[in-house]
Parts: structure tokens; sequence; C-alpha cells
């Protein structure tokens, strides 16, 4: 993963997928599968767009996902909760 300096600035169009905030998370969603009811308001709600359709479930993509846990918040069925990043 691209480690993005302090103060970084961003001037060129489309740099946000060169650079991965994914590194900046403390807390990911983890999405229990077996709940999920496809609705996608977690895809519709994420600021980054880092929350994706899955084939059973909405799947995180932790390149991206700063761990906001709007998705958490806004998940009707309760099925994602957010964890304490690993180091
Ligand atoms: S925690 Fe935030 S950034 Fe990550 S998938 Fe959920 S809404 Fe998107
Ligand atoms: S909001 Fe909840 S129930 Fe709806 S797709 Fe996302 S994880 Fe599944």
């Amino acid at each position: 993963m691209t480690k993005i300096t302090l103060g970084l600035v961003a001037r060129t169009p489309g740099a946000s997928k060169r650079n991965r905030t994914g590194g900046w998370r403390t807390l990911r969603p983890v999405v229990d599968a077996s709940k999920c009811k496809k609705c996608w308001l977690c895809v519709v709600y994420c600021p980054d767009s880092a929350m994706k359709k899955g084939e059973k479930s909405s799947r995180p993509d932790y390149d991206y996902c700063k761990g906001c846990g709007i998705c958490a918040r806004e998940c009707p069925a309760k099925c994602i909760t957010m964890v304490e990043e690993e180091k």
C-alpha cells in the first residue's frame, strides 16, 4: 500500500486512485454476510465509494476505506461492525 505523507496535496485528477487512503483507518467495517439484505444503502452512503456490491453481501475495499463508520450507522440490518484496525 502506498504511504501517504502528511500534508499531501493531490493536484492531478484521479490521483485518489493512486493514493490508497485505507492507511489512515483506525477502525475497519466488517460485514456479516449472513445478515446482509443486499439493499446497498451502505454502498450509496459511503463517502469514499469504498463499499462495493458483492455476490453475497456488500464488500469494503480496504485499500480506500477510511473507517468513518457511516456504512455501519446507516445499515438497516445492523450487520456491519466497526472493529479496531490491526497494525
Ligand atoms: S467505513 Fe466509511 S469509508 Fe469505509 S466503507 Fe464504511 S462508509 Fe465507506
Ligand atoms: S446496508 Fe447493510 S444490509 Fe444493506 S447492503 Fe449494506 S451491509 Fe447489506
